[in-house]
């Protein structure tokens, strides 16, 4: 069986990132990917709406994001700058305002206090470092209980949680706080810059497959490119200490001397690794993150096409006008439960649409169910209260010589696109330094954890 310096389990952005890293340092490079097309947790269908393209998952990029505008840079792939909607819709429990402030003038004050609470928590992380280590853990509790110890009342609340919420893709109960403020102090403590990163960003113009492609076919280029194998599931990998042999299923098997895991969190545990992965991170994939709600996008009739809608006491936590189509608005819409709007009933899509747009006629609807998908197990990876303490760093830290990446791993900006690529210029670094140790007769970092 001939051997690879590194095989990649996972062609998203963190993958790719990595393998291509790797090749330029001249490593040999093979990528096993489970679904038969690259991009993992983006993917854009080109032609979803009459020819109107879809971003069924990742979308989004603001420009204080450098990786993923370094990589868009250096592949000349374009960007579609935002553009702030001129006005946002409130829905409270259904009822719409189009008013400048979602709360009425007798809740002015408690909207200050909560937009001050968000600052004053914000301005504590450093969102460079592991928030694990900065004294947070009052603030890694659910969103809700986090609200009711900021002092947070009435609309106000419930307009910040509901936020929280939607940036979280999870119930109040369920998305950990600290996640959620960690965007604000990612974009330099600025609420409107929080507002922007979570859902009114830049976007692909020829959709995030074109970044994805262009970072592949890097990867790729001879002499010495990257192997890249799609509809390969690894269902086993055993590290013996010397290399590492990959089990593809179907019973197909291949070695290499390291190996990088990049699979998202819910779905490691179903990888049979010898040795058995460590309690922490078997407990995290079982755990698995809060990202388990639900994007759905929607064409409507009857609806402005400059909604822009946030909304509590609603199904979706967000509804927004993307383009126009012949026949209507392409709308997208989030929900914090999987099951919240049934995607292949328009009746109840349009029942959830017109908490935002009362006159809305839904002609179309699409989504993907990342949750029940089962090389995702949900949508993007925000942690659940309390898991910033347990996993954070040890999602990320390799095991004898078997290494870990993903955006669940990054640190400013994780959960997102550029922290899968952050997370996989990361871990190559990471493989070079420990093969470099083992070239050089040096101590080796990744063997210092092999276990029996
Ligand atoms: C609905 C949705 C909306 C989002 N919105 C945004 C947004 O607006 N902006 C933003 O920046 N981010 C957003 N994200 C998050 C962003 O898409 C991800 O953080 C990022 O793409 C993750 O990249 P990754 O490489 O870490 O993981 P993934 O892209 O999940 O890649 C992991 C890969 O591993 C593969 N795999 C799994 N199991 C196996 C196996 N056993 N063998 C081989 N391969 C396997 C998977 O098929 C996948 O290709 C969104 C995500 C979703 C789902």
């Amino acid at each position: 069986m001939s051997i690879y310096d590194v095989i990649v389990i996972g062609a998203g952005f963190s993958g790719l990132t990595a393998a291509r890293d790797l090749r330029e340092a001249g490593r040999r490079v093979l990528v096993l990917e489970a679904r038969d097309r690259i991009g993992g947790s983006t993917w854009y269908q080109a032609d979803a709406f009459d020819g109107f393209g879809l971003e069924m998952g990742g979308t989004w990029i603001v420009p204080q994001q450098a990786h993923v505008f370094a990589e868009a840079r250096r592949y000349g792939v374009r960007i579609t700058g935002d553009t702030p909607p001129g006005r946002l819709t409130w829905s409270a429990h259904g009822t719409v305002r189009d008013t400048l402030l979602p709360v009425g003038p007798d809740e002015y004050g408690a909207l200050e206090h909560a937009v001050r609470a968000l600052v004053a928590a914000s301005e504590r992380l450093d969102p460079d470092r592991p928030l694990s280590e900065q004294d947070l853990a009052d603030l890694d509790v659910p969103i809700g209980r986090w609200a009711d110890e900021a002092g947070l009342t009435g609309d106000a609340r419930e307009l910040m949680v509901s936020w929280f919420c939607g940036c979280a893709n999870a119930r109040d109960d369920v998305g950990s706080a600290l996640d959620i403020i960690r965007w604000m102090a990612a974009m330099d403590h600025s609420l409107w810059g929080m507002v922007r990163a979570s859902v009114l960003g830049c976007t692909f113009t020829d959709g995030t497959v074109s970044l994805a492609d262009a970072i592949a076919a890097d990867a790729r280029r001879p002499p010495g490119g990257a192997e890249l194998r799609l509809s390969s599931p690894v269902r086993a990998v055993h590290d013996d200490g010397t290399a590492v042999t990959v089990t593809i299923e179907g019973g197909a098997r291949v070695r290499a001397r390291r190996v990088l895991v990049t699979v998202p969190i819910g779905v490691l545990g179903d990888i049979r690794f010898t040795p058995e992965l460590p309690p922490d991170k078997l407990a995290a994939s079982r755990e698995n993150h809060a990202g388990q709600g639900q994007k759905i996008w929607a064409l409507a009739r009857n609806v402005p096409a400059d909604l822009s809608g946030f909304g509590w006491g609603t199904d979706f936590d967000y509804v927004g006008a993307m383009g126009t189509t012949d026949r209507g608005e392409v709308l997208v819409c989030f929900a914090p439960e999987h099951d919240r709007v049934d995607a292949d009933d328009l009746a109840d899509v349009q029942r959830a649409v017109r908490d935002f747009a009362p006159d809305a006629e839904v002609v179309d609807a699409h989504t993907h169910r990342w949750v029940d998908d089962e090389y995702s197990k949900g949508t993007w990876a925000t942690f659940r209260a309390g898991q910033f303490g347990r996993y954070e760093l040890a999602l990320g830290r390799p095991e004898g010589r078997v290494h870990f990446a993903g955006s669940h791993t990054a640190r400013r900006w994780r959960a997102f696109i550029d922290g899968a690529i952050e997370s996989g210029g990361r871990a190559a670094a990471e493989l070079l330094a420990a093969d470099a140790g083992g070239r050089t007769g040096g101590k080796d970092p990744a063997e210092r954890t092999v276990r029996p």
